[in-house]
């Protein structure tokens, strides 16, 4: 195999594009830069045409950046494992569009990939499978699904109990640097009836109650600007049965702006007593 440095800042290209080359090689650097600044590229293989070449790279590849050289066209192609935003893979290649002939050939870079794979989100493949067989049967409504996944009980107990909802509370109460990121921004959980012995609207079922109020630093700055506020629960958007009760204000453009949202096993005067005490931490 034939090994070819190249240097990258290489380009005939008008300044404004050169520019705009130049800064996203140089933010690429700066994220790698404990890796090797210089990249050692690799001849892979060279293909006739243009969209042959394309083809054969479409799934693992996502194009980068070009430069323009005396050989050619160097279109670089960053590996679209690790995510756009953010630290790329040490492994990337780029397709040369010979300037004397129509072949193209790709140069790979000499590394092993280190991108970073996210966590699997959304439903379980199993699980999915399993609701897709529940829907060819004709059980097509969320709730019906929901229950007949439930009674196969194949997937664990779903249900979550208080002291584990406090232990979850309780790491996930300090505030996060992110100001997207959401905290639980106070809660307050009852066990065995502590303190209705004395409310007026006692018609309790008794026993355990919790009060949860999940917001972010963005969403509670939203508060301040803010003259009123509005307070519902959805009841078809639940968690574990309980109503999620949703806080927020309203613009001049009668557009709603969320400061958070709550959940509790009740909908009582304490309650929203609860609901309201956080917006006044969150303030
Ligand atoms: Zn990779």
């Amino acid at each position: 195999m034939e090994v070819v440095q190249v240097a990258q800042y290489e380009s005939d290209t008008s300044n404004e594009e050169f520019v705009e080359e130049n800064y996203r090689i140089n933010e690429n650097e700066k994220l790698s830069k404990k890796k090797k600044l210089k990249k050692c590229w690799i001849k892979e293989r060279t293909l006739d045409t243009a969209a042959e070449a394309e083809a054969s790279i479409l799934d693992q590849w996502s194009k980068y950046y070009t430069n323009h050289t005396e050989n050619g066209r160097m279109v670089y192609y960053r590996c679209n494992k690790a995510k756009l935003r953010g630290p790329q893979c040490s492994v990337s290649i780029y397709l040369l569009y010979h300037a004397d002939h129509d072949k193209v050939t790709i140069y790979k870079t000499e590394a092993e990939h280190d991108h970073h794979v996210d966590k699997v989100r959304g439903i379980d493949e199993n699980v999915k499978k399993c609701i897709e067989e529940l829907f060819n049967d004709g059980i097509m409504k969320p709730k019906q699904i929901i229950r007949a996944l439930q009674a196969r009980k194949k997937y664990g107990s779903h249900k979550i109990s208080l002291g584990e909802l406090e232990q979850r509370c309780e790491n996930n109460k300090n505030i996060p640097t992110d100001e997207n990121e959401s905290f639980v921004v106070s809660y307050k959980i009852l066990y065995n009836d502590e303190e209705y012995e004395d409310d007026e609207d006692v018609e309790d079922d008794g026993g355990n109650k919790f009060r949860i109020f999940i917001s972010s630093v963005r969403l509670l700055g939203i508060i301040s600007m803010s003259s009123h506020l509005c307070s519902d629960a959805t009841y078809k958007l639940v968690w574990q049965g309980f109503p999620v009760l949703i806080i927020g204000t309203t613009d001049l453009n009668k557009a709603f702006h969320p400061f958070g949202l709550a959940i509790c096993s009740n909908e009582k005067t304490k309650d929203f007593e609860f609901i309201f005490n956080c917006i006044q931490i969150g303030l």
